[in-house]
């Protein structure tokens, strides 16, 4: 039996999937990559609702390199070369002020270029994407978009994001919430992207207050935390750009047909 990485609690089980399928799969309506490699298994604690595929908890960077963020990622998330960095860039330029910004996870920096394009303070860290330093000192607001949910060890993410945070500095971070339970299939959860990690809002709760953070979520994918309420309080009243897409297709037959929803 296996237990919840974010609060120990047995877990079991919900589906099998294919490896090879993609999120994108669920908008295109047929398989972006057509080889099927073998299947992942999501599992689910029965406490915090957490989910993840342990597959991926013994996969080293270069596994990743090669499996995941090879010449082919781009197939299985359009948004994240322009569209998606575009949208957060005008959403964060209109809150930013002369605060600096760290975009962890930030991938080539299109986000970190665009709001230095508009005088803003931002930078990026990327390890799969040649942004290999992290740059010293903390900062006033460390973004994650699209992260959280490909990094198996989730005390080790927020350990990092933290240390880059000033004291009195924000969390501003997405992933998509699972708001619905559904035991054959989620389009979130799709191996090819890399995501490997899910969560609820009580574990998403759990994790924050292990270290120490509290949380508020401005929708069902896109959080803040911070270290102090007060810090958190400045930031609640935002309103929350939509990040992913509402998939349009589903699969009919694991995994080779699909039909529009
Ligand atoms: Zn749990």
């Amino acid at each position: 039996m296996r237990t919840c990485p974010i609060c120990g609690s047995p877990a079991k089980k919900i589906f099998d999937k294919e490896f090879n399928v993609s999120c994108g799969d669920y908008f295109e309506g047929y398989r972006l990559y057509t080889d099927n490699i073998g299947p992942f298994s999501l599992h689910a604690c029965g406490l915090c609702d957490f989910a993840w595929y342990p597959e991926f908890d013994a996969w080293s960077d270069s596994d990743f390199l090669a499996r995941i963020y090879n010449d082919d990622y781009h197939l299985c998330d359009p948004p994240f070369e322009y569209e998606r960095p575009a949208s957060l860039a005008m959403w964060l330029n209109s809150f930013l002020g002369d605060r600096t910004l760290l975009d962890f996870g930030g991938g080539e920096g299109t986000l970190a270029t665009m709001l230095r394009s508009q005088g803003k303070l931002a930078t990026v860290y990327d390890p799969y994407y040649g942004n290999t330093t992290l740059p010293a000192g903390t900062y006033d607001i460390v973004t994650a978009f699209e992260v959280m949910e490909h990094i198996p060890d989730q005390d080790w993410l927020i350990g990092s994001l933290l240390a880059s945070c000033s004291d009195a500095g924000v969390l501003i971070f997405s992933s998509l919430l699972r708001t619905e339970i559904d035991d054959q299939d989620w389009w979130y959860a799709s191996p090819r992207n890399g995501h490997c990690c899910f969560h609820s809002t009580q574990s998403l709760k759990m994790l924050m207050e292990k270290h120490g953070l509290h949380v508020h979520s401005l929708s069902d994918e896109l959080h803040i935390a911070a270290r102090t309420i007060g810090s958190l309080d400045r930031y609640k009243g935002l309103n929350a750009p939509r990040i992913s897409g509402q998939p349009k297709f589903r699969f009919v037959q694991p995994w080779s047909a699909m039909a529009p929803i």
